[in-house]
């Protein structure tokens, strides 16, 4: 099976409609073409801004229109997030991101 890139609307469609465990056997086909079949990547996220986000997405606690008892947090430091990161005396994290509530990070935060 040959990763596609090449996808009609008709064929993505199809893919949709198919009923739910169908498509789980589908994935699981591709998975495990790729990847070991029975191991996970262990994954960090950290959230450097969280809370008071002025968008209403229902699902967020973040949102600042709800109240779900969310403690906000102002921006984390650069530095304070490559320490996270970097997690000393211990093994690096396989993949580490980081979230921001609402809007980007500015250029400067990102050409550093
Ligand atoms: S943090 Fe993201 S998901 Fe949550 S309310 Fe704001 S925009 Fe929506």
């Amino acid at each position: 099976m040959n990763v596609r890139n090449d996808w009609s609307l008709a064929e993505v469609e199809e893919l949709f409609a198919l009923p739910f465990m169908d498509l789980m056997f589908r994935a699981q086909q591709v998975h495990r073409l790729h990847h070991a079949p029975n191991t996970v990547q262990i994954s960090t996220l950290l959230s450097i801004k969280t809370g008071d986000c002025p968008e209403d997405c229902a699902y967020c606690p973040q949102s600042v229109r709800y109240d779900t008892g969310l403690e906000t947090e102002e921006l984390m430091e650069l530095e304070s997030v490559a320490a996270r990161a970097a997690r000393p005396g211990k093994p690096a994290p396989p993949a580490f991101a980081w979230a921001r509530r609402t809007d980007r990070p500015s250029r400067r935060i990102c050409a550093r």
